[in-house]
């Protein structure tokens, strides 16, 4: 568990859902979700799981040494593949400190979200870049506060 005072670390990333259908991800990200919670609580990582257009986003954050951990598991999970990490390194404080994991699956219809990168009401997972996919992550954790109890803590 981190200890106040201690630097936060965080990883970004994005990576392909394989083998996964529409009809397939909620409950892909039910499962994903009962063993994130529950590890990431036992040390301390916090951070938000994204779906989107056959992409993960994921932030994870935490004591360095925790979050590389938890990464190098993700890493070989068959459920995705062709991780690219966005970002990483200290921050002075929490994006997501309520959640251990909390997760979305952005639909098309989730403009609100989307609009947050400024850009264009569209955007292309491959290209994105790490401020617009921090900015995305952020404002995906905005709207599931005000849309609790709905969403996944
Ligand atoms: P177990 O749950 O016992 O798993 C043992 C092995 O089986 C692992 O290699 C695991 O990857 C694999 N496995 C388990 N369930 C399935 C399944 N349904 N399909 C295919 N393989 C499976 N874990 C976290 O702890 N924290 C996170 O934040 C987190 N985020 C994730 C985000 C994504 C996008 C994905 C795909 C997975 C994530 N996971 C996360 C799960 C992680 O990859 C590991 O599956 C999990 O941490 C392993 O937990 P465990 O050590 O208790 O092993």
């Amino acid at each position: 568990m981190v200890q106040s005072g201690s630097p936060i670390y965080r990883i970004l990333y994005r990576s392909f859902q394989t083998s996964i259908t529409s009809d397939t991800l909620d409950v892909v990200i039910d499962q994903i979700m009962n063993k994130a919670i529950k590890n990431n609580y036992a040390v301390g990582i916090t951070g938000l799981l994204l779906a989107a257009k056959g992409h993960f986003f994921q932030v994870l954050e935490g004591e360095t040494r925790e979050v590389c951990a938890a990464y190098a598991r993700i890493l070989e999970d068959p459920r995705h593949q062709e991780l690219h990490i966005l970002s990483q390194g200290f921050a002075r404080k929490r994006l997501f400190g309520e959640w251990n994991m909390c997760a979305a699956n952005l639909t098309a219809t989730d403009r609100s979200i989307v609009s947050a990168l400024r850009s264009h009401a569209d955007f292309d997972p491959q290209r994105i870049s790490a401020p617009n996919a921090e900015r995305l992550l952020v404002a995906v954790a905005d709207h599931q506060r005000s849309a609790m109890p709905e969403a996944y803590i």
